[in-house]
């Protein structure tokens, strides 16, 4: 295991003891807390005493030790979980996007709703390659359509956060992830993940163009939703 700690190590961390657990159902497996965990599946056999139930330290939503291990293995497996419930991160969540390249620059022009400010142009490019473990299917092949990806910000005060927050993104591999695209139906190919993106410069043809005057709160939420907030980048 990475960081040289077993899956359940790390979701201990993240847990307190619960030595009476509530009469209430489990919302990982739906069996009571205070019986054995529903989990059946592979990978958590004799590594903790079926009937463990643990309180997450700050949310306070409590699960079976071993569903919370099976939940953390279906995962990417980086050290950190989260609440399936209120969505807290423990620890530093990273997604699974390919290797590739982010690049900006500022275009001297205004985007539609910004006649103030300059714009600020990222340029994603993520080539073809093969699915690794952290993926859905591991040694299949994935493809990488319509890259490079360009995407537009205002280059204001706000714009320049969105950006240095985005880069952070990009560094935890969460603005792709490989799977289903929803607009094209194709299987194992570079989606985007849940960061929504500007990719029209002076039309708003598709709805992912300008004017948008709540698209950098939305993107500032969506971003602290995976974990990256503007208070963590100012230390
Ligand atoms: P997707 O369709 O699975 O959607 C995932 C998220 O991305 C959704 O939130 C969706 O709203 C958003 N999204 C979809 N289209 C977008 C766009 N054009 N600009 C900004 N956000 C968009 O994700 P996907 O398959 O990565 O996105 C589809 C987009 O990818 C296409 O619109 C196109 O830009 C590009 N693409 C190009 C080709 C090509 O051959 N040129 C092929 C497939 C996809
Ligand atoms: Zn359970
Ligand atoms: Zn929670």
């Amino acid at each position: 295991a990475r960081k040289g700690r077993t899956p359940e190590e790390v979701v201990r961390r993240y847990l307190q003891k619960v030595r009476n657990p509530p009469e209430e159902d489990c919302t990982i497996c739906m069996e009571a807390l205070a019986g054995p965990s529903g989990y059946k599946g592979p990978g958590v056999g004799g590594i903790s005493r079926a009937e463990s139930v643990g309180r997450l330290s700050q949310c306070g939503h409590q699960y079976h030790l071993q569903c919370l291990v099976a939940m953390y293995n279906n995962g990417n497996k980086d050290g950190s979980l989260q609440c399936p419930t209120c969505k807290t991160i423990y620890g530093v969540k990273t997604g699974n996007q390919p290797p590739g390249k982010m690049e900006y620059h500022v275009i001297p022009h205004s985007l539609p709703g910004h006649p103030d400010c300059k714009t600020i142009r990222i340029i994603y490019n993520i080539p073809p390659g093969i699915q690794g473990p952290e993926h859905s299917n591991p040694g299949k092949p994935f493809t990488a359509r319509g890259f490079p990806r360009h995407c537009y910000l205002p280059d204001s005060d706000k714009g320049r956060l969105v950006l240095k927050l985005l880069l952070v993104a990009w560094d935890r591999r969460l603005i792709f992830s490989v799977g289903t695209s929803s607009t094209t139906g194709e299987t194992d190919t570079v989606i985007w993940n849940e960061v929504h993106h500007k990719t029209e410069f002076g039309s708003n043809l598709t709805g992912h163009g300008y004017p948008d005057s709540g698209h950098l709160d939305n993107v500032l939420e969506e971003l602290r939703a995976q974990g990256i907030a503007e208070e963590d980048c100012l230390r």
